[in-house]
């Protein structure tokens, strides 16, 4: 727990990790730093956990703050259980154009990610440009395929120029290293009990993100206050990371015990569709 007596808040990509041993209750502490781009600080006295069942866990963080109702009351919550056999065809619809740009390794503590601080490009969804902000890893997944979770999850997040948010995730499974972490790993080990490190010059496309098949749906954030209207596409292709990176991850933030995954919301009624891009492939 090296970053136990720092503060933090809200940061959209994150890491997850876990172990079971619940017991093991760690909350957030505030932070002075600025909120990272599209996300809600979290308030001095609105913490909360991944704990099963604990006042600050996730069936819980609708309570812990007025500003949090969304979480147990949306209807649009993420992440969410995804039923391949039910997945409705659609034309494809997702577009890439990243470039390299300034970055910065973050502690957010409910995760670790990587925060552009120039245009990196973006996407194109249903014909608006979403431009990317950050990316960060949930360990294990979120979202589950058929009821099956994933050693983790990696979240891109992307906003437009009206404020909307489009996520793209990535899932991993324990085996060959992930050469974007592997990157990334002499920052993750200066990073320590500093709160954000300079990255230098980065590019996405060095992200091992593609998939021929998607999975879209409309949903959340997923750590409060629980951000509704998010457009989700969730990569079918299942990546691999190592457990040595997944160690170093967990490592770092706040929820290295009970791991950093809300667990999945209903749909109410919600659609989840599919669709392949002719051009991609999965290597
Ligand atoms: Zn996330």
């Amino acid at each position: 727990m090296l970053n136990a007596n720092l503060s933090s808040h809200v940061f959209v990509c994150l890491i997850i990790i876990s172990s079971g041993k619940y017991l093991n209750a760690v909350v957030n502490k505030t932070s002075n730093r600025p909120p990272l781009i599209g996300v809600q600080p979290i308030t001095k006295g609105e913490q909360f956990t991944y704990i099963k069942g604990a006042p600050s866990g996730p069936e819980n963080w609708g309570r812990i703050s007025p500003n949090w109702k969304t979480c147990a009351d949306g209807k649009f919550q993420s992440p969410v259980n995804i039923n391949v056999k039910l997945a409705r065809p659609k034309l494809a619809d997702l577009k890439r154009a990243y470039v390299a740009a300034p970055a910065r390794l973050i502690n957010g503590h409910n995760n670790i990610g990587v925060e552009w601080v120039g245009d990196a490009g973006g996407i194109e969804v249903n014909g608006s440009v979403y431009k990317l902000r950050q990316c960060h890893w949930h360990i294990p997944s979120e979202h589950t395929v058929d009821g099956k979770q994933f050693d983790a999850e990696l979240h891109l997040v992307h906003k437009n120029d009206k404020g909307l948010k489009a996520v793209i995730s990535t899932f991993q499974t324990i085996g060959q290293p992930d050469s974007f972490i592997g990157n990334l790993t002499k920052h993750i080990k200066m990073l320590g009990t500093k709160e954000e490190i300079d990255l230098g010059i980065i590019s996405a496309n060095n992200i091992r993100h593609r998939s021929k098949r998607n999975f879209r749906y409309i949903g959340s954030f997923t750590t409060p206050p629980c951000e509704e209207g998010v457009i989700w596409t969730i990569g079918e292709k299942v990546r691999s990371v190592s457990h040595d990176q997944i160690q170093l991850l967990k490592g770092l933030h706040t929820h290295e015990i009970e791991g950093n995954a809300r667990p999945v919301q209903r749909l109410v009624g919600r659609p989840i569709w599919k669709f392949d891009l002719p051009d991609e492939n999965d290597q």
